[in-house]
């Protein structure tokens, strides 16, 4: 059984296909729609290039019993509890993903995690509308492209002094005059206190007016469920590196599963596309009894203010090197590398090629030449 009909869910049910499983498969998820991928929600959906993200995926051929609406409620060894009845199972994919978080008050608040909350925010965009994003990380950036796009004006109320401060550090003070070009009004530094009717209570007390607030503040995981369960959770579903968890026979994958990361020698959780579609196929393998490590370097990317960012690796405490200037150059990077030169992540800016040649040094870890990477006309490989 599979609980979780977002990507890792529908791509669990592929792996265990592909790998000849021949027994039954039920997948449920507690939305009514067909499996469907989220990174379009905040990019072509919200922009208005498309209605529609279903996963390319024929549940019909996959011979999976599709249960949409159904929301499981507890787990105990060998059944799943839903709002359907009980489920028996031998073998468990859990996929159950993550949930924004929202803030205080009680004024309208809307979040961006499902089809149907990108359709509605791309309804009440329109030109003049106030729109209030809370946060500058990755969606509250992109939803501040599309709300400009659609000529709304935009304030954004970030607490860290930089955007993308989580994800990037200092580096993301390099995005502010994106915000600035756009003509977005970006309050760095600035904690909500609540959201209520008409915008924003600021910390201070001061107010920001607006006719539709956004908050893009993070998520957590979907795994309220299982509590009471004797699964081991911290901070999502824990696992070890072969994404198994502490029950026999139930593996983790996606934005819920915290796994073990032989190649980081810490636990991780990651939010990132590229985990829900690869982690899968390690998991059902270890779910079928063999010992299929997960270790991947993490990799995401942002489309905004007509950027390409695409980030891979983890730079905890690394010596950060610039690839460009990006105060004159509009395609600019950043590499980080450990004490004995090796790549460790690697940020680019609308320069793929970097993205793609880092991710293979940060794999094969061997040292760079550093002056050479600081070289932005010097291929990363070459370095
Ligand atoms: P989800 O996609 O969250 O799917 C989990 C499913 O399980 C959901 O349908 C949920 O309703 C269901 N569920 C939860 N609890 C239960 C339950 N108890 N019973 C049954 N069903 C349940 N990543 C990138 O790398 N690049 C991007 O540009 C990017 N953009 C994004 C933009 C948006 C707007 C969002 C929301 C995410 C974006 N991501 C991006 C992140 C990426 O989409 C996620 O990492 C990915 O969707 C995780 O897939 P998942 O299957 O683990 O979880």
């Amino acid at each position: 059984m599979v609980v979780g009909a977002g990507l890792a869910g529908v791509r669990s049910v592929e792996a265990l296909r592909a790998r000849g499983f021949a027994g039954t498969i039920t997948l449920i998820g507690e939305e009514r729609h067909r499996p469907y991928d989220r990174p379009p929600l905040s990019k072509a959906v919200l922009l208005g290039g498309t209605d529609s993200t279903v996963v390319d995926s024929d549940l019909g051929a996959l011979e999976v019993s599709f249960r949409p609406g159904a929301a499981a409620k507890g787990l105990r060894p060998g059944v799943v509890e839903t709002t359907e009845g009980e489920l028996p199972y031998d073998g468990l994919v859990i996929a159950t993903g993550a949930r924004p978080v929202r803030l205080l008050g009680d004024g309208p608040q809307h979040v961006l995690r499902t089809i149907d909350d990108a359709l509605g925010l791309r309804a009440l965009f329109a030109p003049g509308v106030k729109v209030a994003v809370v946060g500058a990380g990755w969606i509250g950036a992109e939803v501040t492209t599309a709300a400009r796009r659609a000529g709304c004006e935009v304030t954004v109320v970030e607490a860290a002094d930089v955007p993308l401060a989580a994800a990037l550090g200092p580096v993301g003070a390099w995005t502010v005059p994106w915000y600035e070009q756009a003509g977005v009004d970006l309050r760095l530094g600035t904690a909500v206190a609540s959201v209520d009717h008409g915008g924003l209570t600021l910390a201070g007390g001061s107010a920001v007016e607006a006719d539709v607030v956004v908050t893009g503040v993070g998520v957590r995981p979907a795994v309220e469920w299982l509590a009471g369960s004797g699964i081991g959770l911290d901070d999502g579903v824990v696992t070890d590196e072969h994404l198994r968890t502490s029950l026999p026979g139930v593996v983790a994958v996606g934005d819920c599963a915290a796994w073990w990361s032989r190649r980081y020698g810490r636990r991780l959780r990651v939010e990132h596309w590229d985990n829900a579609l690869n982690a899968p196929e390690v998991a059902v393998a270890s779910l079928m009894g063999e010992e299929a490590v997960y270790d991947p370097v993490p990799y995401f990317w942002s489309e905004q203010f007509g950027h390409m960012v695409q980030y891979a690796g983890r730079h905890d405490g690394g010596r950060m090197v610039m690839r460009g200037d990006p105060g004159a150059d509009p395609k600019w990077g950043a590499c980080w590398v450990d004490d004995r030169d090796r790549l460790v992540a690697v940020l680019s800016v609308d320069r793929p090629r970097d993205l793609v040649q880092g991710r293979r040094l940060i794999e094969g870890g061997r040292p760079l030449d550093v002056e050479r990477l600081a070289d932005p006309a010097v291929a990363l490989r070459d370095c």
